[in-house]
């Protein structure tokens, strides 16, 4: 049976994906390894570790044991990092799978040191608030009491990498060094995707960039080294011709002010087109600019094509490609992280080299 012809495609480029891995891993003294919870940023884990492991990637990085467990399946050798943390009763599926725990709290430590140990992480807060063992909490312990229990690297996130000039930065990197100095003889894990641009300063021994690898900008008010890596198209399910006075789509929230033709095509907020972009944007048909009208319904949106006349059905339309990640995110007034993460299941994905 031939694909269907009425729903959304995000078109990925591997290529692309592992030379944007390369540039980074340039970036790194040492490892530069590739993070890729929720779904490799909705690009399709199954296809996008694969790729970076064959390019050369070593660690892997994701937030929840279950997506551990289905990388796990695709990647039988790669050091699997999780980032949530340690739940008691995950232990034996942890150990069974020969994942590393990234462990949160002197707890988890114990508790992972009373299993028997093995490879993992100690997350250490440097600043952010969110996940790791506090500062004082990591004074309490040596080197000694994290290799005991087969702890072989320390970790911290950075909690400002999108803005290099922020202050918490200087703060976060003096607190690092500070703790690598404190555990001698441990690895580092530091850098996400804006820390390898910030600098050496900023990326320890294993890295963990996720947003630059899928084309989105780490850093959005400078310019990123990284190509896109996602197109996403959608057809076009019918054309037609509007007067002035006639109202657009549900809530009647756009009245013509001129005869017009309009099309709908065949993607909507179930696919991850958030609705908060209403009139803010546009999408493109052969390049030619065709701006969003009316509220985005759950399936579909309706466009103004005026500019190129009636077009069949089944004309691709381009909703990302020239539009960047990062432009769209800024019609949500979101982030490329959640622009990426939102395209459904619905979307096909299909591959490139
Ligand atoms: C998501 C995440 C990363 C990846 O960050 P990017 O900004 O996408 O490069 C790295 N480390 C931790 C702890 C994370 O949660």
């Amino acid at each position: 049976m031939n694909a269907p012809h009425d729903q959304a495609v995000l078109h990925v480029s591997l290529g692309a994906l592992v030379s944007n891995w390369k540039l980074l891993a340039s970036r790194c003294p040492k490892d530069c390894g590739a993070t890729v919870k929720a779904n490799a940023y909705g690009t399709g884990m199954d296809r996008a570790a694969p790729a970076l492991a064959e390019a050369g990637c070593k660690h892997f990085f994701v937030a929840t044991l279950a997506e551990a467990l289905e990388l796990r399946t695709l990647l039988p050798e790669a050091a699997i990092n999780v980032f949530s943390g340690l739940s008691d009763d995950d232990i034996p599926s942890m150990k069974a799978a020969k994942l590393r725990p990234v462990l949160n709290s002197p707890e988890e430590l114990q508790a992972w040191a009373n299993a028997g140990g093995g490879p993992a992480s100690l997350h250490i807060d440097t600043g952010m608030n969110r996940l790791g063992c506090s500062l004082d909490n990591a004074s309490q312990l040596t080197t000694d009491d994290l290799t005991s229990a087969g702890v072989d690297r320390i970790m911290s996130h950075l909690a400002c990498a999108d803005t290099p000039d922020h202050a918490l930065n200087a703060k976060q990197r003096d607190a690092f060094k500070s703790l690598a100095a404190a555990f001698p003889g441990l690895a580092t894990s530091w850098a996400n995707s804006g820390g390898i641009l910030n600098g050496k300063d900023f990326i320890g021994d294993v890295a963990r960039p996720g947003i630059g690898l899928y084309g989105g900008n780490p850093r959005p008010t400078l310019d990123s080294p990284l190509s896109p890596v996602v197109r996403l198209v959608a057809p076009l399910l019918q054309s037609r011709s509007i007067e002035k006075g006639d109202p657009v789509g549900y809530g009647s929230t756009f009245i013509a002010q001129e005869p017009m033709t309009v099309a709908t095509i065949g993607i909507g907020y179930a696919d991850g087109l958030h609705r908060i972009i209403d009139g803010a944007g546009h999408v493109r048909v052969d390049g030619a600019i065709c701006p969003i009208l009316g509220r985005i319904s759950m399936d579909s949106v309706i466009t103004n094509i005026s500019a190129i006349g009636p077009q069949p059905r089944g004309t691709p339309v381009e909703i990302l490609g020239t539009t960047t990640v990062t432009e769209m995110a800024a019609w949500a007034g979101t982030i490329d992280y959640e622009i990426l993460t939102s395209i459904s299941p619905r979307v096909v994905r299909k591959y490139h080299v």
